[in-house]
């Protein structure tokens, strides 16, 4: 019997997900109890009580994993324990039913996920009209996260435009000049510079447009991507993650709190320092927080950073003014394509970036990268570690054992065949040759065979778990490719068609989440480039202040 405040709907939606997922029967009556602060917990006397809703989810996934949970306060180590979900390439994050989706969501709620981030991204759409479907989408998800009482943020580049922007107004994305010495990435060479004579009123009439649409979805935060995609490297923008991209947020704020006044602000520091081979960039961020004599900033919770690739902010002599917070790669480590072979646990990788930045009190959270279901144990991995600081040997037990109900000596096994996946991932691939070339195969057919003896082992509902086909999968695909010499036969290319089946991959249609199912008789749709656009553009026809 569960029991909550039927006044408080969000509670009662909380209720019921907990309720559904209850293995056996359980009374607990769950209450919101702001006395205890946003991200602190107690398990006492059959109540389960927490100062947040983000933080009630905590708890009870604790309770769901293990209904003889000692009773105890159960206190989050960082705030911020969100997820970003790249809904891009007909991924399975774009195809999966909503009702599937938004069940994934509650699971990873559960497993201690805060907080849900998403992107429309404006260049893949001549104007607004034309991303309706996917506004609608994104929106399905962001209502459902907010009804559950997870919070949300909208993820933006700050100079981002549709792929018909006008062409006159646009952003620089060479190297050689102004300390420039790589091109900006990903850059779609259709973003505004703000520095052009109405450049700056362009990238608000766009964002407008898009905040239009999102009004009756307000996020809990909004975060601003400065670069990948986005920038700007032209002489009055450059370094654009200290000078244009400030310059704009300082415009963008102010009307994004227009549309949602309740907002806070996190500003992404990723790829800060990778195109000038220089660290003035995030000086100069560090700077406009710190002097911010109108308050410009004074809505800006985080300061987004990835120690994986770049870790200066996390110097302890580098003061950025607010929480960092993190954003790992979980998804396209050292594997292509991507998603293509089943899961992909990376338990060391993520402990070791743990171990060193994870006791650093300047971390506050973190948001990583996700690209489908397929690097779901990396999600939850990653998620233990910020609520309170598990080492992944501990959460793959823990996985394993609520997802599969693998006990004993069984999932002692099971637990190290997964570990070991982590030796065999390194991977490059030829899609013209079907060849994949693993750096390090000898563990396979040892990986192959402790997971068929745990397969064997399962109830039919267990094998049925998406989250154990994906382990399943990967041991099959990995055990086919090594027999037929790495490169794909019948088997190979049947197990790839059941993962894609199940994953929703069918229709992926980016060549990194792809998995290898074609004969040379697929085209990947051309993504839209700047060469495609118009010179009068619909979007363009605004007027603009000179
Ligand atoms: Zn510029």
């Amino acid at each position: 019997m569960v029991r909550y405040n039927k006044n408080d709907a969000t509670l009662g939606n909380i209720a019921a997900a907990f309720q559904k997922r209850l293995r056996a029967p359980l009374d607990v009556t769950i209450v919101l109890d702001g006395a205890l602060g946003e991200f602190t917990g107690k398990w006492e006397g059959g109540v389960c009580s927490a100062g947040s809703y983000g933080q009630l989810y905590e708890i009870l996934g604790r309770l769901l994993r293990d209904p003889a949970l000692p009773e105890g306060t159960y206190a989050s180590g960082k705030e911020l324990c969100g997820m970003y979900f790249a809904t891009h390439f007909r991924n399975y994050l774009d195809e999966a039913p909503i009702d599937e989706l938004c069940e994934y969501v509650e699971d990873l709620a559960f497993w201690g996920m805060n907080a849900l981030e998403l992107w429309l991204d404006l260049h893949h759409f001549r104007n607004m009209g034309e991303a309706r479907p996917k506004t609608e989408r994104l929106k399905a998800i962001l209502r459902h996260a907010r009804k559950m009482g997870i919070p949300t943020v909208l993820m933006t580049l700050s100079n981002e435009a549709f792929h018909e922007s006008v062409r006159a107004l646009r952003a620089d994305w060479t190297p050689g000049h102004d300390g420039y010495v790589h091109p900006l990435g990903d850059h779609f060479h259709v973003e505004i510079c703000p520095s052009k004579p109405g450049g700056m009123d362009l990238i608000k009439h766009y964002r407008r447009a898009m905040l239009e649409e999102f009004r009756d979805t307000p996020p809990d935060y909004v975060m601003f991507f400065a670069y990948d995609e986005g920038g700007c490297s032209c002489h009055e923008c450059a370094p654009w993650g200290g000078n244009g991209h400030i310059r704009v947020v300082r415009e963008l704020i102010p009307l994004c709190k227009e549309y949602f006044p309740e907002a806070r602000f996190i500003l992404s520091a990723w790829q800060y320092g990778t195109y000038n081979k220089q660290t003035v960039e995030f000086d100069m961020l560090a700077e406009a927080l710190k002097n911010d004599p109108n308050g410009d900033f004074c809505d800006v919770r985080y300061v987004l950073s990835e120690p994986q690739y770049a870790n200066y902010a996390y110097r302890p002599e580098v003061d950025m003014g607010r929480p960092l917070i993190s954003f790992p790669e979980i998804s396209m480590y050292k594997m292509k394509p991507w998603g293509g072979y089943g899961a992909n646990p990376l338990p060391k990788l993520f402990d070791r970036l743990w171990e060193r930045y994870g006791g650093l009190r300047k971390l506050e959270g973190t948001l990583p990268y996700s690209e489908g279901i397929y690097e779901d144990l990396n999600k939850v991995i990653v998620l233990r570690h910020y609520r309170d600081g598990q080492p992944a040997a501990k959460t793959i037990r823990e996985y394993l054992a609520y997802e599969t109900g693998l006990a004993g000596a069984l999932l002692e096994e099971t637990a190290l065949a997964v570990e070991a996946m982590e030796e065999t991932h390194n991977r490059a691939f030829d899609r013209d040759t079907h060849t994949v070339t693993v750096e390090h195969p000898e563990r396979i057919e040892e990986i192959e065979a402790a997971i068929l003896r745990a397969d064997a082992a399962l109830t039919e509902a267990a094998r049925e778990n998406v989250r154990w086909q994906l382990l399943y999968l990967r041991a099959r695909i990995d055990g086919a490719l090594k027999r037929a010499g790495f490169v794909r036969n019948a088997e190979v290319r049947a197990l790839y068609e059941e993962l894609a089946r199940r994953t929703h991959l069918t229709e992926a249609n980016g060549p990194s989440q792809r998995p290898d199912l074609d004969d040379g008789d697929f085209v990947f749709p051309p993504k839209p480039s700047a060469d495609d656009a118009d010179d009068t553009p619909e979007e363009g026809r605004v007027t603009v202040k000179k």
